[in-house]
């Protein structure tokens, strides 16, 4: 195997095994998969062929690739079956370095579009399960992946789709978010409990709100209290999903703490979308998986219907008495800034407000994340912390205080939320009658997955310039191709955290 898609892959690749506990066999039928998803999509351009279960299959392919999605070979196998059923080009081969005639720069932007690729097919998925779909997202995916066969393709022309990927995905976020909104209502400033209730429970992971719901009306008024994981913490701030009084907590923090953290947890568990970990023996009758995650030996429900998962709550009991703990603050979607944007602009002209950093992105298990933790404890006071995706619970639950009001750590949502937080920049550049890059705004990114680079792409795609990211740069990009990127974007790797203020806090 060779894998280097995501942020913690083993140096230059994992090639025996995956830091993610992908092993040989799953990442050779998600490198079929790929491979196949390519030829299909070739075939349907060539074709002309515009089929709604053909793109319908080429976003649940490219999702189920995505890292800590799909661990399971039959599931997999089952996948490379349905592909063989759609007429394909010949000549796709499998693995990242398939093709050798091309240059590394070349394979490097490939692999670049194929990852973001995969981030934005995940929105796309999302927003579809909701009934929101673009036709030009799918014109796109299937273009895109066609010219990931095609060996005339230019470093420019690659350089062109990458930023188009990001382009697209700007429209996805955007339909997804439509489809939340639609749903359950713009998020509203909310206080979030994460203590524990006595009694039955569940934990729901994922970022899949559709699930939530469905698990919200099957588990009412069976006295089971539902607790938010990792992503799913936004949903306490959407007023559709709120009002249900059993959605009581948030619990944990992200992805790679929780083969600790649902071992403790004594209910049920519900992944409905990345990031899973290798569940440990102790809970692996209590965890279930739904829509396109699945890991072997682990019970997976399908279509919405939850009543093994409620079953298995009740059967363990769950805790054993109310254990009130701190709340934190979750709900600033684009829309609650945006309501108090006059407040905000008096204080940045008064000074009261001197700088935004939006520290944004994935977490996860290096090390060098402490970065995040350190950057938003030692930000100075009159500045205020955007925060979305899970990097956040490095120090989501730390006090920031308010600026005349306004809560110095604004948490604008899931890691799609980039769409607020870039609708936010553009009003606060409205209003200031500049650039997003003129405003007293520095972004720093952590990414992790193949999510992060799609979100990457779409910020270069807007033109935001001298983003910092961490905690290493991705190894699938090669020096050529980062230069592009320093040229063009002035994208930085991290320092710390002290450096990285004093460059973009002027007093
Ligand atoms: S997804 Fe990440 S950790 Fe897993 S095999 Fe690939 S690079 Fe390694
Ligand atoms: S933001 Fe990224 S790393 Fe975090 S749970 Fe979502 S997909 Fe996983």
């Amino acid at each position: 195997m060779f894998c280097y898609q995501c942020e913690q892959s083993a140096k230059g690749g994992c090639q025996v095994v995956g830091v993610c506990g992908k092993n040989e066999d799953v990442a050779g039928l998600q490198d079929q998969l790929v491979a196949k998803l390519k030829a299909i999509a070739a075939k349907a351009v060539q074709n002309k062929t515009v089929d709604a279960t053909l793109d319908k299959f080429l976003v649940t392919g490219l999702f189920t690739t995505v890292t800590n999605v799909n661990f399971d070979p039959e599931n997999l196998q089952g996948l490379l079956k349905i592909a063989d059923s759609f007429p394909q080009v010949s000549g796709s081969l499998p693995g990242v370095k398939a093709n050798t005639t091309v240059s590394e720069d070349v394979i490097s932007l490939r692999e670049i579009l194929t990852y973001g690729l995969k981030g934005l097919a995940a929105y796309a998925d999302h927003a579809a399960i909701l009934g929101k779909e673009d036709p030009t997202i799918y014109a796109f995916i299937r273009e895109a992946l066609a010219a990931l066969l095609d060996d005339s393709k230019t470093v420019g022309e690659l350089v062109a789709l990458n930023l188009k990927c990001g382009e697209v995905n700007i429209r996805t976020m955007e339909i997804l978010n439509q489809a939340h909104v639609e749903h359950y209502g713009h998020p509203v400033p909310t206080k979030v409990q994460l203590g524990v209730k006595k009694g039955p429970a569940i934990l729901i992971s994922g970022h899949d709100l559709l699930d939530l719901e469905n698990l919200l009306k099957q588990t009412e008024g069976k006295g089971i209290t539902i607790y938010t994981h990792g992503e799913m913490l936004p949903a306490h701030g959407y007023p559709g999903l709120k009002k249900y009084a059993h959605l009581y907590a948030n619990y944990g923090g992200a992805w790679q703490d929780q083969q600790k953290e649902f071992a403790e947890f004594p209910g049920a568990i519900l992944m409905t979308t990345n990031c899973i970990q290798k569940p440990k023996e102790s809970y692996i009758k209590n965890i279930f998986t739904t829509g396109l995650v699945a890991f072997p030996g682990v019970t997976h429900v399908k279509n919405g219907s939850f009543a093994q998962v409620i079953q298995r709550a009740i059967e363990l009991g769950g805790f054993p008495e109310n254990k009130p703990a701190k709340e934190i603050l979750v709900g600033f979607g684009h829309n609650a800034v945006l309501s108090v944007a006059d407040k905000v602009i008096d204080a940045v002209k008064s000074g009261a407000i001197k700088h935004f950093y939006l520290i944004g992105g994935c977490d996860g298990a290096k090390s060098g994340r402490n970065y995040y933790t350190e950057f938003a404890e030692q930000a100075p006071k009159d500045t205020v912390l955007l925060t979305l995706a899970c990097g956040k619970f490095r120090f989501n639950k730390l006090e920031f205080g308010d600026i005349g009001g306004i809560p110095r750590l604004l948490d604008v949502g899931q890691c799609n939320d980039a769409y607020s937080a870039v609708q936010i920049a553009v009003a606060l550049a409205g209003a200031f009658n500049c650039g997003v890059n003129d405003l007293p705004l520095s972004i720093i990114l952590s990414w992790y997955e193949q999510k992060a680079v799609v979100v990457l792409l779409s910020l270069f795609s807007l033109g935001i310039k001298n983003i910092r990211l961490g905690p290493t740069l991705p190894a699938f990009v090669t020096q050529n191709v980062l230069k592009v990127l320093v040229d063009n974007f002035n994208i930085m790797p991290i320092k710390t955290a002290a450096e990285d203020i004093a460059a973009t806090y002027k007093k």
